[in-house]
């Protein structure tokens, strides 16, 4: 089915814009794919992507995921809109496939996308620990202008292994980590802002996922979190209406005072 879909286009992105909490101004999106099947409707990621990595067809999906984003910065760049930095999740066989940095990097320069305007996601695993030929690819991917950020971290192993190894700009949060606990609150704040304070001191940039209230948003500011992605921002949305977003994003008001209703 997969190969089908792919030649008929039945995979689209959507974009889930990132919000600067430093600046208070929009920080940049994720790409996250969706499955559009005839008479189906749209199929979430959850559904396909276990099934791609262990059929090993993921790593198609990923390079043209990663395509079709480079293809719309550079239609944003066409369009003269702004550019916002996109992130674009790999997984692990894809990373590991023969030629993938030929392939990113490429790919990168054909559609003449600068450095700093791609970030690529690596899911925290256990996998990710003992990993030199990742390591050397991260390195590469570096020295070719992506930024790297480790994924869903506090998901599962919160590997500091991985951190010790493998050179990250990024730390994504995963949600888990906002989920207090009444009985024992300050538990559930010393240990995010110990695990702030560690990606801050590693030189990493922090981004919290899943955020969704205004008290979570207040939280995450007193403890120096960079980025917050999640529905109290904005719910991942297609191409067009992320040009748009960001269009209103960054004119007359500023984001701060557009904001002020909802997170302050
Ligand atoms: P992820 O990388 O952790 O992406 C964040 C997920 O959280 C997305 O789910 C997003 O829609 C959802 N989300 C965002 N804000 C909130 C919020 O405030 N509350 C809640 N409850 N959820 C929120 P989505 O789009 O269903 O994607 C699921 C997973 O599928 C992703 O998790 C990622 O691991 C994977 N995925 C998506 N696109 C790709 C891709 O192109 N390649 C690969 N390899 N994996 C992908
Ligand atoms: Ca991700
Ligand atoms: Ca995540």
């Amino acid at each position: 089915f997969m190969e089908k879909a792919l030649s008929n286009d039945e995979f689209i992105i959507h974009f889930q814009p990132k919000f600067d909490l430093n600046n208070n101004r929009i920080y940049g999106a994720e790409a996250l794919v969706r499955w559009v099947r005839p008479n189906e409707g749209i199929v979430p990621p959850s559904q396909f992507i276990n099934l791609f990595e262990r059929s090993g067809y993921i790593s198609q999906l990923d390079r043209y995921v990663f395509t079709e984003v480079c293809k719309f910065l550079n239609r944003m760049l066409k369009e003269g809109s702004r550019i916002i930095p996109i992130s674009v999740n790999v997984s692990r066989a894809s990373a590991e496939k023969e030629g993938f940095i030929e392939y990113y990097v490429s790919t990168k320069n054909q559609y003449g996308i600068k450095d700093g305007f791609l970030e690529l996601e690596f899911t925290e695993s256990k996998a990710l620990e003992d990993n030199d030929l990742l390591s050397d690819r991260i390195k590469e991917l570096k020295k070719h202008g992506f930024s790297i950020s480790i994924d869903d971290f506090g998901a599962g192993y919160s590997s500091f292994k991985a951190l010790q190894n493998l050179e990250f700009d990024i730390m994504k949060l995963d949600a888990v980590f906002l989920k207090i606990n009444p009985n024992n609150p300050k538990k559930n704040i010393n240990l995010l802002s110990g695990v702030i304070g560690l990606a801050k001191t590693l030189g990493m940039k922090v981004i919290a996922e899943g955020v969704e209230t205004q008290q979570e948003v207040a939280l995450l500011r007193e403890l120096k979190c960079d980025v917050i992605q999640g529905y109290i921002y904005a719910r991942p949305m297609t191409g067009t209406d992320f040009i748009t977003f960001v269009k209103n994003a960054l004119s007359s008001k500023t984001e701060k005072e557009k904001l002020a209703e909802v997170i302050e």
